[in-house]
């Protein structure tokens, strides 16, 4: 029999403890709106948690913090042993979501020719990481809430389609569509699966052409 080998990374000493979870809402965006306010202007480190379902009603996991650049749901979610994220007893998991730092300084000096427009939409929206993470763990979580430091709120939903999946070879190396436009990378995600803009910021009109859905998905 296959058995996988774990390391000391993936073997925490103790089971991931569950944070505290928000008050009930009636849809996962509320829940997720209330996560982005609680991360509020907390933007030195990465934020995150879950939005769990159960008796249909949403919870949002307190986020807690990991690294700069990092956010670890195993810090939050124990896996099986396949190394895929358990949801917790009694509850079906909705979504992921996290927060990314106010990085506009770090992000200019990396790329010194970006506009202001262009460096707050890259601090606003998924790294490649982020992408492939929502694309890997579909099964656990369809949907990945994204809280960026200019109060945006942003929520994929992954579709499971063949260009999610050709985006997914893409973001690991392999070949795939690519462009010198900026919005190429928000276009490309929008067009894997729904791509809400869930609370928008001013910056988003300059880039109305990558055509992210805009408004709640659920109730207002
Ligand atoms: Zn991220």
């Amino acid at each position: 029999m296959h058995t996988t080998p774990t390391t000391l990374a993936d073997s925490p000493r103790r089971p991931p403890e569950l944070p505290p979870l928000s008050p009930a809402f009636i849809t996962a965006d509320d829940a997720a709106r209330w996560a982005h306010e609680a991360i509020g202007q907390r933007r030195d480190l990465e934020y995150g948690g879950v939005i769990l379902k159960r008796g249909g009603r949403y919870y949002a996991t307190h986020p807690i913090p990991d690294r700069r650049n990092i956010f670890d749901h195993k810090r939050l979610l124990a896996k099986d042993s396949e190394g895929n994220f358990l949801a917790p007893n009694d509850y079906s998991a909705e979504a992921f979501y996290h927060s990314h730092p106010a990085d506009a300084a770090q992000i200019k000096s990396h790329f010194p020719h970006f506009t202001a427009d262009q460096v707050l939409l890259f601090n606003n929206f998924y790294s490649s990481e982020d992408q492939a993470f929502s694309f890997r763990n579909r099964a656990f979580a369809k949907a990945h809430y994204f809280s960026g430091p200019d109060d945006v709120l942003l929520k994929y939903v992954s579709s499971g389609s063949a260009v999610e999946k050709k985006l997914g070879q893409q973001l690991r190396g392999g070949p795939g569509d690519t462009s010198s436009d900026f919005e190429h990378p928000v276009r490309q995600l929008a067009a894997a699966g729904e791509l809400w803009v869930v609370i928008a910021h001013p910056v988003w009109a300059v880039f109305a052409g990558a055509c992210p859905r805009t408004g709640a998905s659920g109730r207002q």
